[in-house]
């Protein structure tokens, strides 16, 4: 495999525009992700909606802004509903930009957890490749991305093996994880403080059960994140003692990791089988534990003993314990394990090794064509 660099179209995801918090994660895979590839010498251009920032650091990128109206998200959709495109929605204009810039690329990774990018996979001529960010949230999603991916496996990289196992795969997936720009987080020694929480305040995040654990303790719950649904908001407000609950909004990086570090613990309670789980990796940069359920991305981010404490899903009984057996976790670890296993270079090699493997993997295909043909 040679080691050129590669000219790669990065689709940024079409739920808002970057900087704006309601991408979700995305957001920071694309931030990091177009960091590393550039510091490994490819050549980088985001077609990503009007109004995106890209953090410094992202200098020598070309961005193409997209305007149009944003894609509803799936989480707040039925499982077996239809894919939905609003008028004027920015996803096909997003779409038209990046396949007319893929032309002259190496490759160009999508983002976005969306039914056309991943239908045109196999449709259009630039070489389209998926870094697919939820599990199976919709019916239509799973079937289709099970479907390309076993067609086509190359062409799809999930953050984890526990998400990747919703779509039925055949062959091993390919699992890139995440990276962090480690630079950005300050690790603190200790802390005696409050707990935190970090997530879209949305059901699948499963706030109330972390509050939950703040009442039990007669703690305090630090809450950094958008009200993605405020009825949820209030409901889960309501089963706790008043004052538990410090909502602390939306931050970027920089201000949210400073605050964060200053917790004694991260609680982390999905509901849904979690991709990935930023948060986690951003806590422990901080050097801050996490205790969590064993659902999905988290289960394979936490050592339990090591970085934090995992307890079986749902069980408040067992998160509240184990929230008071944080002292026992090593800080230093936590960071460590970041270092090693989610740094910007760690994340931005898997990906290019991918890439480049996709790619040799798609010229052999059309070689042996061309030559049976
Ligand atoms: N986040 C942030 N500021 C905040 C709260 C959250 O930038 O005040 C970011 C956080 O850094 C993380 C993202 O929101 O990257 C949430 O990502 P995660 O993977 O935990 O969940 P998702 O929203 O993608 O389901």
């Amino acid at each position: 495999m040679n080691d050129l660099p590669l000219h790669l179209v990065l689709v940024s995801t079409p739920l808002g525009c970057l900087g704006s918090g309601r991408g979700g994660g995305v957001e920071l895979t694309i931030s990091s992700l177009t960091k590393g590839l550039l510091g490994l010498g490819h050549r980088i251009t985001l077609v990503a909606p009007k109004g995106s920032v890209l953090p410094p650091g992202c200098l020598g990128v070309t961005v193409r802004e997209v305007e149009g109206i944003d894609q509803p998200s799936w989480q707040r959709r039925k499982f077996e509903g239809p894919a939905l495109i609003p008028p004027g929605g920015v996803l096909p204009r997003l779409w038209s930009e990046a396949l007319q810039l893929g032309n002259s690329a190496d490759a160009v990774i999508n983002f976005g957890y969306d039914w056309l990018p991943i239908w045109l996979t196999e449709k259009v001529s630039p070489r389209l490749f998926h870094l697919v960010s939820m599990g199976g949230v919709s019916e239509i999603m799973r079937d289709l991305i099970g479907e390309m991916a076993r067609s086509f496996p190359s062409r799809f990289a999930f953050h984890t093996h526990r998400q990747a196992a919703d779509f039925r795969l055949i062959d091993k997936p390919v699992v890139v994880g995440n990276g962090f720009d480690l630079k950005n987080y300050e690790f603190k020694f200790a802390s005696k403080g409050p707990l935190g929480w970090v997530g879209r305040v949305s059901p699948e995040k499963g706030l109330e059960d972390a509050a939950a654990v703040a009442a039990a303790l007669n703690d305090q719950l630090l809450v950094w994140g958008v009200i993605d649904d405020p009825d949820y908001a209030r409901r889960v407000e309501e089963t706790v003692p008043a004052g538990t609950i410090d909502w602390r909004g939306f931050f970027p990086t920089s201000d949210l990791q400073s605050q964060l570090g200053g917790c004694r613990a991260l609680i982390n309670t999905p509901k849904w089988n979690e991709a990935y789980g930023n948060v986690i990796v951003e806590a422990m940069a901080c050097g801050v534990p996490v205790v969590a359920y064993d659902r999905g991305g988290p289960g394979e981010l936490i050592t339990s003993g090591l970085t934090g404490w995992l307890v079986p899903p749902d069980d408040v009984e067992a998160l509240i314990k184990a929230t008071t057996r944080i002292d026992q976790i090593d800080r230093e670890a936590c960071r460590k394990w970041v270092e090693q296993n989610a740094s910007l270079n760690v994340f931005a090699r898997l990906v290019q090794d991918w890439i480049r493997s996709g790619i040799v993997t798609e010229e052999t295909k059309s070689a042996s064509l061309e030559f049976t043909s």
